[in-house]
């Protein structure tokens, strides 16, 4: 498909994280790090059992360090971010 005349854009988005490596474990080198494109947005459901021992699929989102390569877990972005983001989804 073509796109004819784009429609406007939608208002601009970042994010500055310090990497921390939380929800993935820590370990991260304390960078601080700007996201502002979808595909430095990483999505994936975890698999996580509540109090009741029900397995429940959990969205996370997280970005990955360009320096260490260590995850950190981001809040949820707005839609068109979560349009493009990349999915990593786990077995
Ligand atoms: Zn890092």
């Amino acid at each position: 498909m073509k796109v004819i005349i784009h429609g406007p854009k939608p208002a601009a988005w970042q994010l500055d994280v310090v990497c921390t490596g939380v929800g993935y474990g820590g370990g991260g080198c304390r960078a601080l790090l700007r996201v502002e494109e979808a595909k430095d947005v990483h999505f994936h459901r975890v698999s996580v059992y509540n109090d009741n021992d029900d397995l429940n699929r959990r969205e996370q989102w997280f970005v990955r360090c360009p320096d260490c390569a260590v995850q950190t877990r981001i809040a949820k972005p707005p839609k068109h971010i979560q349009e493009f983001a990349v999915v990593t989804d786990d077995a």
